[in-house]
């Protein structure tokens, strides 16, 4: 199919075969080339793929042959020829090129093989057009594409939260602080309390929007702004919220293997590792967890947090997700409700992924008396006032309502087998870089 208006086919219908044999016009980058005396194949690449084109000096006009050997990787090009399969090509077509014009020639792309980490991140602007990282962003789009999807057709409402807020939702110790004409402001680290606003109107929502934690370590999981999926639902019980959660990811997880193998397989996921996934998911409770840990040698005691050695460990051998439940109040947000039946723990949830990639999801019941709720500030010795409006949720018209926060770079990190966070992001935000 032709864009509309346009004489260009895209290189994705060619390696569809549906040009097999036919006269085209393609137009993209070029991704490598090389010659030999009077034949120059240059790859194309568009957004779809790539496409090897066959110049041959006597098979194109002068122009046509000065430009197809004066252009660099990344040049913008377009090209005409006939289109035929061939075995030895990349993606098993060839074009048989018999017009060429340089759109933009360019300088010498700066970047070639097997350039540092840094030198990648400096020029991010440019490697994004990496077959790899276009892979990932494509990838991206589709889980984000798909987790949407899945919860439109559960006849959730998408809601926006503010950005820039007076509360700390997670803690002060991560917050980013913002002049506010002349005031203390903060780049929200979660959209979750907006969201129990809105839970109270429209009952079953969800936030898609970034969230923001001035996170001091360097790890391979952490973003100083990633994006957050938070829904929130009314009327729901953990065990519910848990149950949603499992249906999401096993949902997304098949969605793009079975749409979208060509690029799991590109980016070195097996689809079949996604096929796998299916709930319901073990269920481990935290203090049993860390008897487990702990009885493989590692230094943790109850009542610590889990990192990500804890998490590799618990992780490392399985092959789906695992909740770890009903973490001590005494660390966790004092928004989360006791569980009534195991004391000094409450109704929450971290769903680890497997394969040692660890926490995706956090969860949990909210309170939604006010008297518990107090007490929990008075006990976390919080100021009221910056939670005022939260606060007041609890005197009208409040309803059991549980929720959860997903990170999109984490699922994306897991679903396409990457190594480290900044690759499930365009612009990665760390400690020491916020350019470009
Ligand atoms: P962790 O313990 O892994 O640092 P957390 O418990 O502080 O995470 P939550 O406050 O529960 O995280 O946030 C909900 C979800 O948001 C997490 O499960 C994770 O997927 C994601 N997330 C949290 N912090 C970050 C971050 N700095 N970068 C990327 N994703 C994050
Ligand atoms: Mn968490």
């Amino acid at each position: 199919m032709k864009e509309k208006g346009s004489e260009y086919v895209k290189i994705g219908e060619i390696l569809a075969g549906k040009f097999t044999g036919k006269k085209v016009k393609i137009r993209g980058w070029v991704h490598r080339m090389r010659s030999s005396g009077g034949l120059v194949f240059v790859v194309i690449r568009d957004a779809a793929g790539v496409l090897q084109c066959a110049v041959k000096k006597d098979g194109v006009d002068e122009k046509g042959w000065k430009d197809a050997t004066s252009v660099f990787v990344e040049s913008a090009v377009e090209c005409s020829g006939t289109v035929k399969e061939d075995k030895r090509a990349p993606g098993g077509f060839e074009l048989g090129v018999d017009g060429f014009h340089a759109i933009f020639v360019g300088e010498a792309f700066p970047i070639a093989k097997d350039q540092s980490v840094e030198f990648l991140l400096d020029t991010r602007h440019l490697w994004l057009r990496s077959q790899k990282l276009t892979n990932v962003m494509k990838g991206r789009d589709y889980i984000t594409r798909y987790l949407r999807q899945f919860f439109f057709e559960h006849d959730f409402f998408e809601c926006t939260p503010p950005i820039i807020t007076r509360s700390a939702c997670e803690g002060g110790a991560t917050l980013f602080e913002v002049d506010y004409f002349g005031e203390a402001a903060y780049l929200s680290q979660s959209g979750q309390m907006y969201g129990e606003v809105f839970s109270f109107s429209l009952e079953n929502i969800f936030i898609l929007a970034p969230s923001f934690r001035a996170e001091p370590s360097r790890t391979i999981r952490h973003l100083a702004e990633y994006w957050h999926l938070e829904p929130e639902m009314a009327f729901y019980s953990q065990k519910m919220n848990m149950e949603l959660q499992e249906e999401m990811i096993e949902f997304v997880c098949h969605k793009m293997a079975k749409e979208h193998p060509e690029i799991l397989e590109a980016v070195g996921r097996d689809p079949k590792d996604l096929l796998l996934v299916k709930g319901p998911f073990p269920r481990i409770d935290y203090s049993k967890a860390i008897e487990k840990l702990q009885a493989k040698g590692l230094k943790i005691e109850y009542g610590q947090d889990m990192g990500a050695d804890e998490e590799a460990e618990l992780t490392k051998d399985a092959k789906i997700p695992i909740f770890v439940h009903n973490h001590p109040k005494a660390f966790k947000a004092f928004y989360m409700r006791e569980d009534p039946d195991k004391p000094d723990t409450v109704l929450s949830n971290d769903l680890l992924a497997p394969q040692g990639h660890g926490e995706i999801i956090g969860g949990s019941e909210r309170i939604w008396e006010l008297d518990e709720l107090m007490q929990r500030v008075d006990e976390q010795k919080l100021d009221v006032k910056d939670y005022q409006w939260y606060i007041d949720l609890r005197k009208y018209g409040s309803v059991q309502h549980s929720g959860f926060g997903l990170g999109i770079e984490r699922l994306v990190k897991w679903m396409l087998n990457l190594e480290h966070i900044r690759d499930a992001i365009p612009f990665p935000r760390t400690i020491n870089r916020a350019y470009p």
